[in-house]
């Protein structure tokens, strides 16, 4: 049975996200062949953001431009998102599992009296259902789900599913929706970044982590230059946030950031629970431990028993040595 799909792409800093990418192969599998339907909400450039949604696999996209959407709130996205869903009226609605998704999807879910998928990190046809499996338990275990009636509504993890080739040779039209967004509870005023610019922690394909181990804010740097290599962000445990060696915007963990990178390097990081939650679906774990018995090489792919300030340079050093 083939399904309009809608996917809601997400705008940051002027650049679309790569989980709108993710959401459109998870919709592809969702439509069954039906039309997919990109939707993009933000203050300007959307038609160029819009084209490169239908390089990936959109059949057409919907833009809402509006000062008022410049930044994220679940009052203004809403209804301009509502509005949309109400025009084209989509049996399936895909979006990325990001501080916005979490927050939006439901707020809809609950609008359109439908059920909500969040989390998935897989999706799979099987008989006449479509099984999304999603983490639970902190990563302990995975549950597998089913939508049963109304709209098929799932947030997906990034970093999970992989986007379809971009092609430019694929076209469809990127038309421009006026909605009435008014009534607003909440407005931002300033946004204060704590982070400076760089790879965005939750869909890096490499996080170099630091916990206690680093022992203070400058024992991050040798952390900093090897994700500089590798192209990837730094990551940090609650016992390196707590000890004020580095920001809580880097926490990884139950109360913190859940990433699934390619690789992860956790370095002086004990392994506890909370951060495994965290961390340990990511696809690689390398541990850099000077104590044998740490509980992170429990869960690692490659364990380093050595002192993290010898290690990560000669690492690092390596690493530059084979990029050249
Ligand atoms: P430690 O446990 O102190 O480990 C430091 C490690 O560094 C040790 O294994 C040591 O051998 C190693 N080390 C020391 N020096 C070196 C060196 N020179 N070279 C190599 N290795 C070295 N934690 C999280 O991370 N994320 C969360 O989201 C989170 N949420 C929590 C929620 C709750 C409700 C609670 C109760 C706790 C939570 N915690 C969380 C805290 C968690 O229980 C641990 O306390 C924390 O993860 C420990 O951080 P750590 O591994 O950096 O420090």
């Amino acid at each position: 049975m083939s399904r309009k799909v809608l996917v809601i792409g997400e705008v940051r800093e002027g650049e679309l996200r790569n989980v709108t990418f993710e959401a459109i192969t998870a919709a592809k599998t969702v439509s069954e062949g039906g039309e997919i339907v990109g939707l993009l909400l933000g203050s300007d450039n959307l038609e160029d953001m819009g084209k490169e949604m239908i390089y990936y696999g959109a059949d057409r996209v919907v833009t809402v431009q509006d000062d008022q959407l410049k930044n994220y709130t679940s009052d203004a996205f809403g209804q301009a998102a509502m509005a949309v869903i109400e025009d084209e009226d989509p049996e399936g609605i895909v979006m990325g599992h990001t501080a916005i998704g979490k927050d939006l999807s439901p707020k809809l879910a609950s609008k359109l009296e439908t059920g909500l998928i969040s989390d998935a990190i897989n999706l799979e046809e099987s008989g006449d259902n479509l099984v999304f499996t999603r983490p639970i338990y902190s990563g302990k275990a995975f549950e597998k789900k089913i939508i049963t009636d109304g709209v098929i509504f799932a947030t997906i993890r990034p970093n999970n599913i992989k986007p379809l080739e971009r092609d430019e040779s694929r076209s469809g039209d990127v038309t421009s929706k006026d909605v009435d967004i008014k009534d607003l509870r909440t407005v931002i005023q300033d946004i204060i970044r704590k982070t400076s610019d760089g790879v965005d922690l939750s869909e890096a394909n490499v996080i170099v982590a630091g916990g206690r181990g680093v022992k203070s804010s400058e024992g991050f740097k040798p952390l900093e230059e090897l994700a500089e290599v590798l192209g990837g962000a730094v990551g940090a445990s609650r016992g390196a946030a707590d000890a004020e060696y580095c920001d809580y915007s880097l926490q990884i963990g139950q109360t913190g950031k859940v990433v699934t990178p390619d690789l992860y390097i956790a370095c002086g990081i004990s392994g506890a629970i909370q951060h495994l939650a965290g961390m340990s679906n990511s696809k690689v774990i390398v541990a850099i431990n000077k104590d044998p018995e740490a509980n992170i090489f429990n869960v690692a792919d490659y364990g380093i028993v050595g002192d993290l300030f010898e290690v990560v340079p000669k690492l690092t050093e390596e690493i530059k040595k084979i990029k050249v």
